[in-house]
């Protein structure tokens, strides 16, 4: 293990230098599952977390193929003529299950790679049961210590990964293609909700009318749901990424949204939230691995689990008395 050779101070000087190396190490520490990884993670994020905080923090989901990393090319573009650096991570819960990614690592956001104002982290790798996005976030805690300005997290919004991201930034945008009055039943209603605006993407010249028309009912639909109004949300905009138009307007409502809810005390208060959701997620997180790992839990894992395939046994009882024998051992042993 390579990663044995570095402290956390190691990584934290790194990351605080802006040597991308170690921002990268120091990402590949905090998604890993080792324990002794991870203590040397809770360190790393400890020493940097007073120069976290500083960055626009945006979200960005949409269905495969709706033009996502197209999208964020060029958002991107934007954002770095306006001087500031740019940082893109993705919460892509199919890659932890399968090890495949829906998003696809290889050739994404290739321009942005190529330039050293913008980093591109694909999603962590296979192996991680539920936590992707708990250790994105600590992804992106690295990024804003390493000093970027920008950071977008992106997802394609399976499972529950929309709800989390949603957790862990303070605009969030949903991409939709232009699509006509039945076809936009797709876009569900709990999404619609959760967004802070919505781009129509492939608005392009020849596509512009129905694109429009695709905007006008979403803006409809927005309304409905009183989205409007509360800190400019209910905004619906029009890009096309392949011809690379709108994105002025795109960046501009994004800046203009965040004066008003700085100013307005919501990021603050947002953000102040979202700690407490995280906390209770790795209260969550931290609970299950120590059970799991337990020796005594996993000696009695098998049984219990046949105890319930006999039919006999409700559920709900046989876990409670697994995970009751765990915490009564536990205060047996610390008193
Ligand atoms: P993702 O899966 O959401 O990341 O989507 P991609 O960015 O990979 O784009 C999916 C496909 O849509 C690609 O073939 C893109 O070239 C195409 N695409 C993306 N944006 C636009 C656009 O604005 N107009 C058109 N016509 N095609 C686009």
């Amino acid at each position: 293990n390579e990663r044995n050779r570095w402290k956390a101070v190691d990584y934290a000087d790194g990351v605080l230098s802006g040597d991308l190396a170690m921002l990268s190490r120091a990402i590949t520490l905090v998604e890993s599952r080792l324990e002794s990884d991870r203590a040397i993670a809770d360190q790393v994020i400890n020493m940097l977390i007073s120069h976290t905080g500083r960055s626009k923090r945006i979200g960005i989901t949409g269905a495969p193929g709706v033009g996502k990393s197209t999208f964020i090319e060029q958002l991107g573009k934007e954002v770095i003529k306006k001087g500031l650096r740019l940082a893109v991570l993705s919460v892509d819960p199919s890659s932890a299950k399968s090890g495949g990614s829906i998003l696809g690592d290889k050739t994404r956001m290739e321009q942005l790679s190529k330039t050293e104002k913008a980093f591109i982290r694909p999603s962590p790798g296979s192996g991680h049961q539920g936590g992707v996005s708990a250790f994105t976030r600590e992804a992106m805690l690295l990024c804003e210590a390493a000093g970027y300005e920008v950071v977008i997290v992106e997802t394609i919004g399976v499972g529950q990964s929309e709800v989390q991201v949603k957790e862990m930034v303070d605009f969030f945008m949903l991409l939709v293609q232009p699509e006509s009055g039945d076809e936009l039943q797709g876009v569900k209603r709990g999404i619609m909700e959760m967004v802070d605006a919505i781009v129509v993407n492939k608005a392009d010249r020849s596509n512009l009318e129905k694109a429009k028309q695709t905007q006008k009912e979403l803006e409809g639909a927005l309304h409905l749901l009183h989205q409007e109004a509360i800190h400019g949300q209910g905004k619906v905009m029009l890009a096309s990424s392949l011809e690379g138009s709108g994105f002025g307007d795109i960046w501009k409502v994004t800046e203009d949204y965040f004066t008003t809810i700085q100013q307005s005390g919501f990021l603050e208060q947002n953000r102040l939230n979202q700690r407490t959701y995280w906390f209770y997620a790795h209260v969550q997180r931290i609970l299950e691995q120590k059970f799991y790992h337990n020796p005594a839990v996993k000696e009695q894992m098998a049984k219990a689990v046949a105890e319930v395939k006999q039919a006999e046994a409700s559920p709900a009882n046989v876990a409670r008395k697994l995970v009751e024998e765990f915490f009564k051992k536990l205060s047996s042993k610390s008193s």
